[in-house]
Parts: structure tokens; sequence; C-alpha cells
């Protein structure tokens, strides 16, 4: 076990290996293991023998895309019962979970199922392209992918979290941006957080996910490539422009705090859709200093809290909002000069019972069209505040 030299005074870090050799990091908030009165000792005895490798990507030579094809996550665990959840801590259920310890404040884990992994044993790939034919390129689908529990509470959501576990998990987002980009095969870490059955969600216990990519994914390179050239054309940062063009128009405007802003977009795609922030340039997590913190848990708690306002049933309680989080943020080795961090929160539910598919014009040629306005969308989160 090891304690990590950068973590911030407020937690204890504590590093250790799973059964089948994948790390498991604590990252405690609260006593006994915060001043190291105690410590984690606890071994993981489940018969777990093989360490998950990463599968292989394919290039997509029409679009330049690359896709990971990983069929071994067909066999992943799914809506398992509370009792049998691997995100619970073990001792109260009928199975040892993923988190050995009997009780945990933040935990961050190697997904058993990955998509990436940082060794590769990868053999299909040459049976697909015998002659081994340029136009069918493929590549160890090298990476990691991390699973981060944000409360041993089964049933609690990132909304019902306290504002200071929320700002436990922005430091372990921070760490493990961090430690990720530091990976001689990442290019891009992306945090993210899917929430409902609706958007896919298989295990119910409140929980992210991080996926740090071998390439830079085609949405990062899309914002890349608009950030480069308002950068040439004026000198400027287009997020921090387009921050400054909401601001000035106001309609979008949901939330306006001393470092952050939560707004709209102006052309938002999904039916309901709003970017959080910070009010200073600022390329990635790491690089938000303790003030940003402090402000980004309220700020982002008091965000989910009015989506999951957002939309009432016929006898007016509200509708818990499925939702997908995702942090963007600069990749680790290009264009991190003109990259500004930004989360952006999105729904598929346009209305009660009713979900936005992507259908023929989103999934065939990538063209949008939204049913709400945003600036419907904007007054409305700010009526439930
Ligand atoms: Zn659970």
């Amino acid at each position: 076990m090891t304690v990590h030299p950068e973590t911030p005074a407020r937690l204890r870090r504590t590093s250790t290996t799973l059964a089948d050799g994948r790390e498991l990091i604590y990252f405690d908030d609260s006593e006994p293991y915060l001043s190291g009165a105690a410590t984690r000792e606890v071994v993981d005895r489940r018969p777990l023998v093989v360490r998950p490798t990463a599968g292989t990507m394919r290039l997509d030579a029409l679009t330049g895309d690359w896709v990971s094809i990983a069929d071994h996550r067909q066999n992943r665990t799914f809506m398992p019962p509370a009792d049998e959840c691997p995100l619970c801590p073990t001792g109260g259920g009928t199975m040892p979970s993923e988190i050995p310890a009997t009780e945990y404040d933040v935990v961050v884990f190697e997904n058993r199922f990955p998509s990436f992994a940082t060794t590769s044993s990868a053999t299909g790939a040459s049976a697909a392209n015998p002659a081994e034919n340029p136009l069918l390129a493929h590549a160890p689908a090298l990476g990691r992918c991390e699973v981060v529990c944000f409360t041993s509470d089964h049933g609690a959501s990132f909304s019902s979290l306290s504002t200071s576990r929320a700002r436990t998990v922005v430091d372990v987002w921070t760490d493990r941006t961090r430690e990720l980009s530091a990976l001689d095969a990442v290019e891009q870490v992306f945090i993210f957080e899917n929430r409902g059955e609706e958007i896919g969600v298989t295990l119910r216990h409140p929980h992210g996910q991080i996926y740090a990519y071998p390439f830079v994914p085609a949405r990062t390179a899309s914002l890349l490539r608009a950030a480069t050239e308002h950068h040439q054309r004026t000198g400027r940062l287009l997020g921090a422009d387009l921050l400054a063009a909401e601001l000035e128009s106001g309609s979008r405007v949901v939330i306006k705090g001393a470092h952050w802003t939560a707004y709209v977009p102006y052309a938002a795609r999904w039916p309901v859709e709003v970017h959080l922030v910070p009010n200073r340039d600022v390329p990635d997590l790491v690089a938000l200093d303790d003030d940003e913190r402090d402000e980004l848990a309220v700020v982002y708690l008091d965000l989910l809290r009015r989506l999951d306002r957002y939309y009432e049933k016929a006898d007016g309680s509200p509708i818990v909002l499925p939702y997908i989080a995702g942090w963007h943020q600069a990749p680790v080795r290009q264009g991190r000069d003109v990259s500004r961090l930004h989360l952006q929160v999105m729904s598929i539910l346009r209305a009660p019972g009713r979900l936005k598919y992507l259908a023929g014009s989103e999934s065939g040629v990538g063209a949008w069209i939204n049913d709400v306005s945003p600036e419907a969308v904007a007054a409305r989160l700010r009526e439930v505040g």
C-alpha cells in the first residue's frame, strides 16, 4: 500500500491491489482513516486470477475514427439484485463485492470489463486482417478504464451527496486526471457519469466512470478544431468568448457563481442540456485552484438538484432525470493552450415518459434536431432553483 505524495490534506489516499491484480484506491475523507488512526489493510479474498487485458481497436477508414472492439464486455454484470451489488462494501450482501472493505467514503478501481487496459494480449485483429491491409488498421486498445464509487450508500445519487463528499469527488477526479494523463499510451482523459436505466446503466449503485483513451476522440477533436481556428483568427480562447457572449445575452444562463457559470448552450442538441464552465481559463481539472474546487462542489450539486426537479409527474412529484454528465478536458499532449475545461450534462428525456432517440438524422449523418428551445429549458431551470 502506498500513500500518494500529492493528496490534499483533506483526504487520505490508499492504493491497494485486488485479487486479479487490478488497482483499487480508497479516498477517505472521514475518521478513523483520514488522520491515519486506522489504515486500509483489507485483502480481497475472491479467486479472481486473470487480470483483464486490452482488446483491440479498429480504424474506421471512412471517418478516421477508432472503434474499440470489446466483445468480452457482453458478459458484464447486468442489473444484479441489490444484495449482489459489486459496488457496495463487502459484508452486507450475499457475495463479496469489488470493494473488500466493509465501508468506504469514495473508491476508485480499474474496471473488470474494460474497453481499454494497460496491458494487451490481443491477437484477434490479425486474424480479422490476415493480409495486413493498411485500410484495415488496428491497434491494441491500450489505456485504462476506471469506476468511481461516490458513496457506499446503494440508494444515494450524486445529487444527494453532502457538499463535503462532492468536494472529495472533485479531488478524486483531479487525482485521476493527473495520474492517467501521465500514462504513456493516454491521449485523453474523459470523466463521466451515466445515470438512469434509460441511459443504459447496468449498475444502480451511484458511480461514475473514467476512460483514458489512447487517441483523441471524435468530439474532442471537433472541439479542438473549432478552438484552434478561433484562436488563430482572434488570438483569444473560444470557450472564454462564448462564455462572455452567453453572459451578455443572459437568456440561457442558469447559475452565475463567483468561479463557475452554468448555461444552456445556444445550439443545444439534447432536450435538456447544460454546460458548466469555469469563469477563468483553465485547460483541465488539475489546473483548478482551491476556491474553484470548493465552489464547483456547491454549484454542481445545485445544478443536479434542479435537473431532478425539471419534470414532474401528473401528481406533481419530481421525476428523477436520466442524464449523462461528462468533463471535456484538454487533450493530454495537444491543443492545451486553446482548450478550455467544461462539463456537459445532457438528458434524452424530452417529456415525462418520452425519450428522444438518436434516429435517422442524428445517427445517420450527425445532423441534430432539437424539439425544445434552449431559452425555455434555461427558464425552467431558473424557476426550479
Ligand atoms: Zn450497491
